[in-house]
């Protein structure tokens, strides 16, 4: 495998970042991830996008342009010879010295990983996935901006743990004040009513790329979409839920908690939008070449 790696294409084994980086010392980065369909990268430009707002809201400053990052993620996808997959950018604030101040940090550094990723078994696309409630809540704005799209997954990856403990795939993170906010990986939605609703960016989801386009397409399919706030009381009564995410793509959900939801299995609403958002991959996207 070939790795993008500060401006060059490495060997696997010869990409290697500083135990000094402060992206493993401390969480302190950003990244992204991104799936390509048959040679055309999807939302790349917003993906890019949500990059570079994720480093200036905490303060890194990118040395490469938009452009340049585009141009290193293409070359990355090509030089691995994949038409499909995913593909994760790393920025890191770079080599420090053991203390916390990042301006000590020389420059940041990036990695470009082109592979493929399975979040969840296929089956669960087809019949629903089930969920639990974590203990773990999703921080408060005023501790982590839960748009940015940092390095600093710790809360994720307890509250999936948690998840699976339960025995469930995934994990319903709620806020501070209960609120459902998303969950470990992915954005939330449910169908009340023949009404899509989403919980707002405001209670402490990430403001996903999937998600938009889900809010798009049912527009363009004449289904009702709002961004209000979710209860779990919500999800326990409603007719359809589903999650999304680049690397999950559109997933039903057929329980949570023990209790199933809707009809317990993928509802026509959450059907139609799989299938518009499948078509969309395919007809839409950055070529490769
Ligand atoms: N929430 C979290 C916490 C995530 O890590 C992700 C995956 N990036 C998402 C939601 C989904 O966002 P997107 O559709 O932009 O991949």
């Amino acid at each position: 495998m070939k790795i993008w790696l500060d401006g060059e294409l490495v060997d696997e084994a010869n990409a290697k970042i500083s135990v000094f980086d402060h992206g493993l010392l401390y969480g302190d980065g950003v990244f992204e991830g991104i799936r390509f369909y048959e040679r055309r990268v999807f939302r790349l430009e917003e993906h890019i996008k949500r990059l570079y707002d994720s480093a200036k809201a905490i303060l890194l400053k990118m040395p490469w342009s938009e452009q340049e990052v585009i141009d290193a993620t293409l070359e990355t996808i090509r030089a691995n010879g994949l038409d499909n997959g995913y593909v994760r950018l790393v920025v890191t604030r770079g080599t420090g010295t053991l203390g916390l101040n990042p301006m000590l940090c020389e420059t940041p550094s990036m990695f470009i990983i082109a592979s493929t990723i399975t979040l969840y078994p296929e089956e669960n696309y087809k019949k629903g996935m089930a969920l639990a409630t974590c203990a773990t809540r999703r921080p408060a704005p005023a501790a982590l901006m839960p748009q940015v799209k940092s390095l600093n997954y710790l809360n994720n990856v307890m509250a999936k743990v948690e998840a699976i403990q339960a025995g469930a795939l995934e994990g319903v993170m709620l806020n501070e004040q209960g609120y459902v906010a998303e969950c470990t990986g992915d954005n939330l939605f449910i169908v009340k009513g023949g009404v899509v609703i989403t919980p707002p960016v405001s209670d402490g989801a990430l403001d996903g790329i999937t998600r938009q386009v889900i809010i798009e397409l049912a527009a363009e399919n004449g289904i009702e979409c709002v961004e209000k706030s979710v209860t779990r009381y919500d999800i326990f009564t409603c007719d359809e839920c589903f999650l999304t995410g680049s690397a999950a793509e559109v997933i039903p959900v057929a329980s949570l908690d023990g209790r199933t939801v809707g009809s317990g299995e993928p509802g026509p609403v959450t059907l139609k939008l799989i299938e518009a958002f499948h078509a969309l991959t395919l007809k839409s996207g950055t070529p490769l070449d």
